[in-house]
């Protein structure tokens, strides 16, 4: 039996067994549900994506429902995943499906990478998943396994690590079941080929794997250079107004945060004290810093100062378009506004809500 019979029928054999079979987007697998799923599991762990995906399917159980929803709809049903250009992503792509491809995700692998959002693996997911189309696939649980069991040494991140890790895929991928084999490999890294403490006892690999033999689980896949990460100071102007209002800024795509809804900020605190102070025709002295926050991005952290103001009177703000403070808006604190947040600002306006002077009563 050739190594690529081997590894096929073994997972095959797991999955059969022990594979998990009953998640949401197993049922009724359709390219649709497939693809929101796989962009979900981005970064995420299936316990966490769970709700999330079944509150999405309820507001959005097909494409076109996606492509006709708001961004804004669409960016407050991710709130709290993280990541936030996975969901103006499939937001676009979903339009994109709808108006090129008749609401249909095309068959091969080139028209599916060109979709927003959707590389190679997740490509290679709803093929195989959705279509039974052979076609390997490479997210991180499947590196994972693929760099144990071939001990391919160094960083997936490096493009030599990369391609040889979706050769040793490509090789492995059965003709048949091909939608069976894909979801066990990618179980087998989640439940049994673990980051920390990989239960080879119970693998089905166990027998022809590297890693294993070596007793160098913990080497595979290799780690990321460290690099320190710089932390950015930044000033948030945190206004509110009776009885119960915040102000929020639109960010733009770009940039962190982009599409979601925050208070407007910026670089120095005498900035946003002066803008508070024209904007709202106060005195800088009004406002009040709070102490920081702290928020880690991939590549850098975010220390946040909310500069604080409230009015008592019901008050008006003009976009300044100058300093380059637009798309505000008021939004009731209660409830809170059913738009796009990044968590922090979540955290920040259940904080707002609970403040005495803000409540209606
Ligand atoms: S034997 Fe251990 S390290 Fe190798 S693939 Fe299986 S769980 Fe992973």
């Amino acid at each position: 039996m050739s190594a690529k019979d081997h590894i096929a029928a073994a997972v095959l054999d797991w999955f059969d067994r022990h594979g998990r079979k009953d998640l949401p987007w197993q049922t009724d697998r359709t390219p649709y549900r497939v693809w929101v799923s796989e962009i979900m599991l981005q970064q995420t762990q299936v316990n966490t994506v769970i709700p999330f995906y079944e509150r999405f399917m309820d507001q959005f159980p097909d494409i076109a429902a996606l492509a006709n929803a708001t961004e804004d709809a669409v960016l407050h049903l991710w709130t709290g995943l993280g990541y936030y250009a996975r969901a103006r992503n499939l937001h676009r792509c979903a339009k994109q499906v709808c108006h090129m491809h008749g609401g249909a995700f095309p068959t091969n692998l080139a028209e599916l990478e060109a979709l927003p959002g959707i590389g190679r693996s997740t490509a290679g997911a709803i093929l195989s998943l959705a279509m039974e189309i052979r076609a390997p696939i490479l997210d991180g649980n499947v590196k994972r396994v693929l760099a144990r069991y071939h001990a391919v040494e160094g960083w997936p991140g490096q493009r030599a690590v990369v391609d040889s890790l979706w050769r040793h895929a490509e090789h492995h991928t059965p003709l048949e079941r091909v939608a069976d084999y894909t979801q066990a490999i990618m179980d087998l890294g989640a439940t049994c080929c673990t980051r920390s403490r990989p239960r080879c006892l119970h693998c089905p690999l166990n027998s022809g794997c590297a890693a294993r033999a070596l007793s160098r689980q913990a080497d595979f896949p290799g780690r990321k250079p460290r690099k320190q990460i710089p932390t950015r100071q930044r000033w948030l102007a945190v206004v509110t107004r009776a009885p119960g209002e915040v102000l929020l800024q639109k960010r733009p795509d770009s940039g962190i945060w982009g599409g979601l809804w925050a208070p407007p900020e910026f670089e120095e605190a005498i900035v946003a004290r002066e803008w508070i102070a024209h904007a709202l025709s106060l005195s800088p002295d009004a406002c009040r810093i709070e102490p920081p926050f702290l928020h880690t991005f991939t590549h850098f952290k975010l220390e946040a100062h909310p500069v604080r103001v409230h009015c008592e009177t019901n008050r008006a703000i003009t976009n300044d378009v100058e300093c380059g403070v637009q798309d505000l808006q008021w939004f009731s604190l209660h409830p809170p506004p059913s738009v796009g947040l990044p968590a922090p600002i979540v955290r920040l306006l259940a904080e707002l809500s609970r403040e005495t002077p803000l409540r209606s009563d």
